[in-house]
C-alpha cells in the first residue's frame, strides 16, 4: 500500500520515534507547529477518523490511554492539544489515521 505512515511504521522511511508498542507508533512531526508536535498512529492502517467503527475503536481507545504518557515523553509540561484532521475541509494530508499532540507553549485558539 502506498501510505507514508505505513512506510514510517515499517521503518522504510526514517522518523524520530517518541514511543512504540504492538499497537501504535509515535514520532515527531517533520514540520512542527508547536515546540512539541508528536503524531500518534495505529500500526493497523485506518484511513481517517471517518473509518472508526466498532471493529477498530479498541485501538483508538488504547491510543487515548497512552496519549498522556506520549505527551510527556514528547516534552509537554503545562497541557497539550490533541487534534485529528479528517477529510478535505479539515486539511487532512496523510490518509492514515493520526493524532497530533501539540504543546510546549501556550497555543492559540482553534479555527
Ligand atoms: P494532516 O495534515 O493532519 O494529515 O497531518 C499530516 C502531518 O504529517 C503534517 O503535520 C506533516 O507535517 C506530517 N508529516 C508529513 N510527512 C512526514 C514525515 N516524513 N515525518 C513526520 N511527519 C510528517
Ligand atoms: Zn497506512
Amino acid at each position: 500500500m502506498d501510505c507514508l505512515f505505513c512506510k514510517i511504521i515499517a521503518g522504510d522511511i526514517p522518523s524520530a520515534k517518541v514511543y512504540e508498542d504492538d499497537d501504535m507508533y509515535a514520532f515527531r512531526d517533520i514540520n512542527p507547529e508547536a515546540p512539541c508536535h508528536v503524531l500518534v498512529v495505529p500500526k493497523k492502517h485506518i484511513a481517517s477518523a471517518d473509518e472508526i467503527g466498532a471493529d477498530n475503536s479498541a485501538i483508538v481507545a488504547k491510543i487515548y490511554e497512552k496519549i498522556p504518557e506520549i505527551a510527556r515523553l514528547g516534552g509537554v509540561k503545562n497541557g497539550y492539544r490533541v487534534v485529528t484532521n479528517c477529510g478535505p475541509d479539515a486539511g487532512q494530508t496523510v490518509f492514515h489515521l493520526h493524532f497530533h499532540i501539540l504543546g510546549g507553549a501556550v497555543l492559540g485558539k482553534m479555527a
